[in-house]
């Protein structure tokens, strides 16, 4: 249902997320305009003083588009997934948190309660001796106070609600903001379940010279300066760029930083981090297995390298828990499986 102006009606929702995809939005600078003149803001918490209930009250499907940034990391994160859901004819996964977890996903390396007990008790600056830790129901005079239940599991949006659009990056650059907003205004979007932006990978972007030499260290960025038309990779440092999506313009090599991966895996990659290991894999100058170890003791955190952006949506997506010293062992490895896009009316 239009508005009452005839205008169709656009939300913007920030779940867990630290609220770079809403700046990305600001940046698209003067076409900002163009959105106020061709959509109704109807709900955008972060900008304007909307309220939940007000969505609730709104007719399924009445809302044209919603861009829903940040993952799923706790009831009230999943509420909302479900509820603009349900509300919206189109539902867009906006930035890398909700593609893929992104930082917030890298909880998945630990579980709820280690999170909660060093947060609460256990880090250098908290002070408490008794080991409060917040409740979801508390009493107090006023009435009962009220906390959404924390996951164990950070999950992306398409593994709590259908997803029909995908809009990556971190935050996603406004140019592709941008040509969102031209698709949907023209009518022009692709098929569901399509990524808006570029399908090539952010080498085919990239400017520096590539010539298969091998390495046999690899260095901190702070530990070498780079030769300014050489790959990064092959002098050394840990770059993502050969196995992700590009869109960025390869930002972060032309200024002499490796890709991060913040665009998720390129077209045709589910999982970034085992092609990030075959590329790896195929640039190191080892024979023996104490050599490629010897390489490999040069990179501090793999794990954190290859999932920076995507550890929730891969194929592992959680670091399977044991029993440690009696304390409480986290949840098994569940196949999470994508939802398929099923348009509201
Ligand atoms: Fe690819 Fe990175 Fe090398 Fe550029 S610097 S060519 S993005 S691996």
């Amino acid at each position: 249902m239009a508005s009452t102006n005839g205008k169709p009606k656009l939300a913007l929702y920030w779940a867990s997320s630290c609220g770079g995809c809403e700046i990305a939005v600001l940046a698209i600078h003067e076409k900002l305009l163009e959105v106020a003149e061709a959509f109704d803001v109807v709900f955008w918490p972060c900008a304007m003083d909307f309220k939940q209930a007000e969505v609730e009250a709104m007719a399924d499907g009445e809302i044209d588009v919603c861009l829903f940034n940040g993952a799923i990391r706790n009831d009230h994160n999943a509420h909302m997934a479900h509820l603009l859901r349900q509300k919206s004819k189109v539902l867009v996964a906006f930035g890398s948190c909700a593609n893929e977890g992104c930082m917030p996903g890298l909880a998945n390396f630990t579980d709820r309660e280690h999170i909660l007990r060093f947060i609460y008790q256990e880090s250098p600056s908290t002070d408490n001796p008794q080991g409060v830790r917040p409740q979801l129901r508390t009493e107090v005079p006023e009435g009962t106070l009220e906390l959404p239940d924390f996951w164990n599991t950070v999950k992306t949006l398409d593994q709590v609600v259908p997803v029909d659009y995908y809009l990556p990056g971190c935050p996603p650059e406004a140019k592709w903001v941008a040509a969102a907003v031209d698709a949907i205004v023209t009518n022009k979007l692709p098929p569901p379940g399509s990524v808006i932006g570029m399908d090539v990978a952010v080498c085919d972007e990239c400017p520096r010279k590539r010539d298969v030499k091998k390495i046999t260290r690899f260095y901190r960025p702070y530990e070498i300066v780079p030769d300014p038309e050489i790959c990064l990779l092959e002098q050394g440092l840990f770059c993502a760029g050969i196995a992700t999506r590009a869109g960025c313009g390869a930002l972060c090599p032309s200024v002499n930083m490796g890709c991060r991966g913040c665009y998720g895996p390129v077209e045709g990659v589910e999982d970034i981090g085992a092609r990030l290991i075959s590329a790896i894999g195929s640039i190191i100058e080892a024979k023996t297995p104490e050599e490629i170890d010897a390489v490999l003791d040069t990179l501090p955190d793999p794990a954190g390298y290859f999932y920076r952006f995507s550890l929730a949506r891969s194929f592992l997506r959680r670091t399977r828990m044991g029993q440690q010293d009696g304390r409480r062992v986290a949840e098994p490895i569940a196949e999470v499986p994508r939802l398929e896009p099923e348009l509201a009316d």
